[in-house]
């Protein structure tokens, strides 16, 4: 099968995300009326006055062959693989091979590094659409490329780039590494320590709950290199799966996404180069915090590719296949209407993710619309799942389809990369700036 990626190349080089028409800026009174409409509306870094508006939803003819073709690929690819993949709690190399193929784990690398070398929106897409299939694929995708890459391709000097980047996009799976035993929601207590060494570091610790830890070879740690100077000693390092005194401790079984490997991780006397050093020392809870606003898109799309995907599933099954009382189930008018309340909050979702996305790439703060698309979204893809069993009944609850499936998967939306309390905690926070006067 050819790439996606490289099929779309040339149209990536030539599409424009955003079409630029003449329009003159408001007057002042107007443009300052539509402040509190805005979210996190403070910074102008661009221009945007200029711009035609369009339906947030609407893809550019690159994002839309992406999300045709990375369906397409789910569908017949991941999909007669989903349950034997949930059943063994284990992702299948196979689909991993095929992911490097296809070119989606360096959708956003320069094509210099071997990367596709496409738009944010077009890796949110592609993750939206593997998660309407099969949402531990999605979060292996999403947290390689939004995660991984990112913080490589941001913060990484041009040595680091040549060495890590072309590896990323070829075959070796990265995972990122900052969640520990007793530092989770309050990630900067971390534990981990670094040492420096005449010609490199020293790493001691141990890190829980790391996606992709049983496929990955590459691993970027944070861990405090001066304890004295609190979350401003936490640095970031690159650290490679074979190097000594690194191990997986410990794989978790879970609830949902149960074929993406969550693992503990320790780091005993692990010695790594000084050029594993990622960026500059003591800047690790900068480029977290940064990384983590990015990927809290990557999670709000899985949980509306997840909601999505489960919704349609159930569609499917009552407006086609299940009869009682003489009459397909999805005809009776409970049914409708809790079905067009579940696709309209999915939508509204959508719009969240995709206006959070858009943002980010016009280089506007969308760091209070990245937490309202994640908290949404994981809420919507909740209870659209959860519903989507009930209206299948038996068959929803049964480990045949994927229903049960779908509605165990939901639940991680409101735990990583910040659980829903954070995330309300964030919104919070900027809003009361906002309206302190
Ligand atoms: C499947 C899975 C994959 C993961 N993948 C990764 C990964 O790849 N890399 C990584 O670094 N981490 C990863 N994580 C870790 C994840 O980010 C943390 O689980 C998450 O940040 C929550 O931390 P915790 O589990 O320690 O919960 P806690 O922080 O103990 O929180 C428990 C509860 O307390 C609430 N709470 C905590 N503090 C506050 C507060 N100040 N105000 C209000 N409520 C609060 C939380 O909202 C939550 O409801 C993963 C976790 C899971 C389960």
């Amino acid at each position: 099968m050819a790439s996606i990626t490289r099929a779309l190349r040339p149209l990536c080089r030539t599409t424009p995300s955003f079409r630029m028409a003449a329009r003159r800026p408001l007057p002042s009174h107007l443009a300052r009326s539509t402040h509190a409409f805005s979210t996190t509306s403070r910074r102008r870094d661009v221009d945007l006055s200029s711009l035609t508006p369009t339906p947030i939803t609407l893809l550019s003819e690159t994002e839309s062959m992406m999300a045709d073709t990375v369906s397409k690929f789910a569908q017949e690819q991941i999909g007669p693989k989903v349950r034997d993949m949930d059943e063994a709690e284990a992702m299948d190399p196979a689909i991993v091979e095929q992911l490097f193929e296809q070119g989606l784990m360096s959708i956003e690398v320069p094509e210099e590094y071997g990367g596709a070398g496409m738009n944010f929106t077009s890796a949110i897409v592609a993750i939206e659409e593997l998660a309407r299939i099969d949402p531990s694929v999605s979060v292996m995708v999403d947290v390689h490329n939004t995660l991984v890459n990112t913080a490589i391709l941001k913060y990484g000097d041009a040595q680091a780039r040549r060495t890590w980047l072309p590896k990323l996009a070829t075959g070796t799976v990265g995972s990122f590494c900052l969640s520990e035993p007793a530092s989770g929601s309050d990630a900067f207590a971390l534990q981990t320590k670094a040492e420096k060494l005449s010609d490199g570091y020293k790493l001691n610790g141990s890190k829980m709950w790391i996606t992709n830890a049983m496929e990955s070879g590459v691993f970027i740690v944070f861990a405090n290199l001066d304890p004295s100077q609190g979350y401003k000693g936490i640095t970031a390092f690159i650290v490679e799966k074979d190097t000594p005194g690194f191990s997986i401790a410990k794989k978790e079984k879970k609830l949902g996404i149960r074929a993406s490997s969550t693992c503990v991780l320790n780091f005993d006397d692990v010695v790594i180069p000084k050029s594993n050093l990622l960026g500059e020392e003591g800047q690790g809870y900068k480029y977290a915090i940064s990384v983590l606003n990015e990927g809290r898109i990557g999670i709000a799309a899985q949980m509306t590719g997840l909601a999505l995907g489960a919704w349609e599933n159930a569609a499917r099954y009552v407006w086609n296949d299940r009869r009682q009382f003489g009459q397909l189930i999805g005809t009776f008018q409970g049914m409708q209407h809790q079905l067009a309340q579940a696709y309209t909050e999915i939508a509204a979702a959508r719009a969240l993710v995709y206006n959070a996305a858009r943002k980010k790439e016009a280089g506007q703060d969308f760091v209070q619309d990245a937490a309202m698309a994640k908290l949404y979204a994981s809420q919507v893809a909740g209870r659209v799942s959860g519903s989507a069993v009930e209206w299948m009944g038996g068959m929803g609850f049964v480990r045949e389809g994927i229903a049960e499936k779908m509605f165990r998967d939901s639940k991680i939306g409101a735990i990583y990369e910040g659980t829903s309390n954070i995330q309300l905690q964030t919104i919070a926070k900027l809003l009361q700036k906002q309206y302190t006067n």
